[in-house]
């Protein structure tokens, strides 16, 4: 009997997905996080992409290094059929929409809905609201309690949660690692 070589189960990389509307920044995000670069023309991604990166120090000063996989999945409904497939082995969402688009903000329902149909366990997340460099007086409105009744009525009830919500700009730079962070942190904590 043969017996594939599997890592240990807290050595293989993590896997993390991004889903969301098209154009709602899920590439300008991870290119962000990954490259610390912002292209203003994106070309729409066509099925799924898989970055990697690797983290030195997760959580800092712990000495544990990550191995991430961060699967940028087509929100084109021509893709609707196999991106379920895509959700296999994830270990946590972000759940990605634009500020500037309130529909996006909705459809994250339908996303929600999608994975759990797809997906038996719980997973670690967080919601981007993107772009927020588009709202005016961004240094206030990045975190602040305005924006947040603004933008939660529009969140579907299980994302209503301040703690996992973050205003990001992959633009800018904001609040990009705070976002991951969050889903790692519960990601990490449920291996234990
Ligand atoms: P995706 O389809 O969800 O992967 O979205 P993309 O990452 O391809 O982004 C769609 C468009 O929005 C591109 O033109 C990006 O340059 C732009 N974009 C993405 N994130 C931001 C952001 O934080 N601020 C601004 N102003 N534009 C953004």
């Amino acid at each position: 009997m043969m017996f594939e070589w599997m890592p240990p189960v807290d050595k293989r990389p993590i896997k993390l997905i991004f889903v969301g509307d098209v154009a709602v920044g899920k590439t300008s995000l991870i290119r962000r996080f990954v490259d610390d670069v912002f292209v203003e023309r994106t070309r729409p991604t066509v099925g799924v992409r898989v970055f990697s990166k690797k983290i030195d120090e997760f959580p800092p000063h712990s000495g544990e290094k990550i191995h991430l996989q961060l699967w940028d999945l087509s929100a084109h409904a021509h893709y609707d059929l196999i991106r379920p497939s895509y959700y296999a082995g994830a270990a946590g969402v972000v759940y990605v929409a634009d500020v500037t688009r309130v529909d996006t903000i909705e459809h994250l329902e339908r996303w929600m809905q999608d994975i759990s149909m797809h997906v038996p366990r719980a997973l670690g997340w967080a919601v981007s609201l993107n772009k927020v460099d588009f709202l005016t007086e961004v240094k206030s409105m990045a975190d602040g309690e305005a924006s947040w009744r603004e933008h939660h009525a529009h969140l579907p009830e299980p994302l209503r949660d301040r703690h996992r919500v973050f205003y990001t700009s992959a633009k800018l730079g904001i609040n990009v690692t705070e976002t991951m962070r969050c889903v790692l942190s519960q990601v990490l904590a449920s291996r234990q």
